[in-house]
């Protein structure tokens, strides 16, 4: 079976997480996370970061350090993997879901309409006028590494007095190279960023995760809430309920060496991307997704677009399994999932559409160029 996505742990990993055990040093104090901080933040270009226990901790920590209280509301997209949303029911607000536009990203266009037409300034802040609540941030997430339009969501949300979470977990070294924010990373450029080290994300700790703050104050304050908010490591005294999210040094360890490898990655993603499009673009039923043209994207995974309305997507998915290539849809739209049906959503359709028509397919660092060309055989016999 040709995989989806598997890690590529050829790099120094195994000699930093040697280093880590030889040294003692297993839990969360040690050199590495301090080490793996450093170096994100170094490739970011950011002051600094907190390495935490997944991306989802990392989501959880912007909304709260962005003022998210129970019975507020936090704008999110529907098509998104869970966990951009399920922070929020942490806390106990309430997501409002949002639309995708062609790109999968978040439909600007519909979020003005939004702010514009539903909601209303007051002096406690934006208010939702169909449900009465505060509106306190929007998380946008830039979808398989695919830079979403920071220049309007910063405008948007500036506008409106509103915090911007950007779940950068799957689009680490995805930057602009043109444009206002020329030379910034996705992640960088609203007041939080979130990246997760799952196993199938481009570069991995087993399972992990980062968060960078606009404010340096938050980034200190994400640090404190992730140790349990102890505020005297002898006595421990706590003086506010804090969270278990800070990152072990294992983790940290092969975070270092899988950062050593992380632009060794791209390049191959690059050409991978490359190779598939050039045949996959004179094929009459599918066609490549294509990437912001003002980033350099990390292209973590490709979107293969059935353009044709006959062939069904599941059709599609079995075919290729039968080939030995393993593929999957997006994920079910957040809106639709049992937690959320009654929250509100705002005139949510292209999401459904993609949602039907798109399928990923093997995008591992570790794709041998004949595995490309029978992925590319088996898509020209349907
Ligand atoms: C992977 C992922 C996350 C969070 O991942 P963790 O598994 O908690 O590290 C969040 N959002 C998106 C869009 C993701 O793909």
């Amino acid at each position: 079976m040709i995989p989806l996505s598997v890690p590529n742990l050829t790099g120094n990993e195994k000699k930093y997480i040697l280093d880590a055990l030889d040294s003692g040093w297993i839990s969360t104090a040690g050199s590495y996370v301090t080490r793996f901080e450093q170096d994100m933040a170094s490739y970011l270009k950011v002051p600094g970061a907190a390495a935490v226990q997944s991306g989802t901790a990392a989501i959880h920590l912007a909304m709260l350090l962005s003022g998210v209280k129970p019975g507020q509301e936090v704008i999110v997209p529907t098509l998104t993997f869970i966990a951009s949303v399920n922070p929020a029911a942490y806390i106990g607000a309430a997501p409002v879901f949002m639309d995708c536009d062609d790109s999968l990203n978040l439909d600007c266009d519909k979020l003005e309409d939004f702010l514009k037409k539903e909601c209303v300034m007051t002096s406690s802040g934006l208010i939702n006028k169909s449900t009465n609540r505060i509106i306190t941030a929007v998380v946008i997430v830039h979808i398989f590494g695919n830079m979403a339009d920071m220049e309007r969501l910063r405008a948007l949300t500036g506008q409106y007095g509103l915090k911007l979470i950007e779940d950068a977990a799957e689009a680490l070294g995805t930057y602009y190279n043109q444009g206002s924010y020329h030379g910034q990373f996705a992640g960088t450029i609203g007041d939080f960023g979130a990246y997760s080290f799952n196993g199938n994300k481009i570069i991995t700790t087993g399972g992990g995760g980062l968060l960078t703050a606009k404010d340096g104050k938050d980034l200190e304050r994400a640090k404190y809430l992730a140790a349990q908010a102890k505020d005297d490591p002898f006595h421990y005294t706590h003086n506010e309920v804090g969270y278990n999210y800070r990152m072990t040094n294992l983790q940290a360890a092969l975070g270092v060496g899988q950062l050593e490898c992380l632009e060794d990655f791209i390049r191959i993603k690059e050409n991978n991307y490359e190779y598939y499009d050039n045949a996959i673009s004179s094929m009459e039923n599918f066609k490549l997704l294509k990437f912001n043209q003002k980033a350099r994207n990390n292209r973590w995974f490709y979107s293969l677009f059935i353009n044709n309305n006959g062939l069904d997507r599941n059709a599609v998915i079995k075919q290729l399994k039968e080939k030995d290539i393993e593929t999957r849809p997006i994920w079910q739209l957040v809106h639709t999932q049992k937690m959320y049906e009654n929250c509100q959503a705002y005139y949510i359709e292209k999401a459904p559409f993609y949602w039907n028509r798109i399928i990923n397919i093997p995008c591992s660092t570790s794709l041998l160029k004949k595995d490309v060309d029978h992925i590319i055989q088996a898509l020209s016999y349907i």
